[in-house]
């Protein structure tokens, strides 16, 4: 099983924003959260590296209020340390797929959304049934040259 690499393309961040909002601050660095998902009530405090970005950094409503935009184009959480449960178990890809050669073919999201650009592997993955295992799924792929990796 290989390492789930977040890019910081800050995606998921924004879209979370929509759940996550500061119920109350204790001061400019110390926060409580609400997850309005889940009901959970957190303290969260900004990392001191970037309190500068918090205060000052690119954002926008929409986004969770603790994201920023850093000037290289990177998307940052300034309270990492301390973020939501949600957010620490949040994976935006599952599995990757390899194609011949090693290069990589596509990806899942969530339990089986294939994301591709390869119309070889679009028709491999409609040959598996939709309650089957990883095993099974792995098995099928494999017998058209994929290879499927779980992220963990
Ligand atoms: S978890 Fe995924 S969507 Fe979210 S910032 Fe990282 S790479 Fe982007
Ligand atoms: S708390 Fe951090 S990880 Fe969670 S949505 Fe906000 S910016 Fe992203």
């Amino acid at each position: 099983m290989a390492r789930f690499v977040c890019t910081r393309c800050g995606k998921c961040c924004m879209s979370l924003g929509r759940h996550i909002r500061i119920e109350r601050s204790i001061s400019a660095a110390q926060h409580y959260c609400r997850v309005t998902v889940t009901g959970e009530l957190l303290p969260v405090a900004v990392h001191p590296q970037h309190r500068d970005l918090f205060s000052s950094g690119e954002r926008d409503p929409s986004w969770c209020p603790f994201l920023r935009k850093e000037d290289a184009g990177l998307f940052t959480c300034t309270i990492y340390e301390t973020r939501p449960r949600i957010c620490r178990e949040f994976r935006c890809r599952t599995m990757i797929i390899y194609g011949p050669g090693g290069r990589e073919a596509g990806c899942v999201k969530g339990r089986r959304s294939l994301v591709t650009n390869d119309p070889v592997l679009e028709s491999a993955w409609r040959e598996i049934p939709p309650d089957s295992n990883d095993a099974v799924l792995k098995e099928i792929l494999r017998k058209h040259s994929y290879l499927a990796e779980l992220l963990e």
